[in-house]
């Protein structure tokens, strides 16, 4: 709990993040995708920003957990993920300058190229996921210790879900 040497911290926010993702999933999947959901994860858990009760919250958590551990790593996966928009961005953005080199003339260029990265970075973000921002090994030492809620203005609550191990 208290390693703080980086490749630890940058593991355990790959596993929190693997199971943030499952955590989405088994929402959407027993109460239906309502509203925007907006999370976070760090080493020590993952925060969501959601329109769902924090105790429905994290009984999905633990249903995540239990499910990764059997083995469902897919459930780690998604295309809503923040880190794709990144990989989207950047992809093309890239892809612009090397087929613009800045130039005006070349536009109609710049836009078929960022047209076919847009379309490049769903596989790329989905990879980026897989094999960079989450890891789906050692679920059997992760533990949800807490489930803190709070209700904010309006429809939304953030629930924060600690956990310890990994
Ligand atoms: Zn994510």
């Amino acid at each position: 709990m208290n390693d703080l040497r980086p490749a630890s911290l940058i593991l355990r926010t790959r596993r929190n993040h693997a199971l943030e993702h499952a955590t989405i999933a088994v929402l959407f999947e027993r109460e239906g995708q309502r509203g925007g959901v907006a999370a976070l994860s760090d080493p020590w858990g993952f925060g969501i920003l959601s329109s769902f009760d924090s105790d429905v919250v994290g009984e999905a958590a633990a249903e995540a957990l239990h499910r990764l551990r059997a083995g469902q790593a897919n459930l780690a996966i998604t295309d809503l993920c923040g880190s794709n928009l990144i990989v989207t961005g950047v992809l093309a953005a890239v892809t612009v300058m090397v087929a613009g080199r800045g130039k005006w003339r070349n536009l109609p260029t710049a836009i078929t190229a960022a047209a076919f990265a847009s379309v490049a970075a769903k596989p790329l973000g989905r990879w980026v996921q897989q094999n960079l921002t989450t890891d789906t090994t050692g679920m059997r030492t992760l533990q949800i210790r807490s489930v803190q809620g709070q209700r904010l203005s309006g429809t939304h609550t953030a629930t924060r879900v600690n956990i310890s191990g990994g």
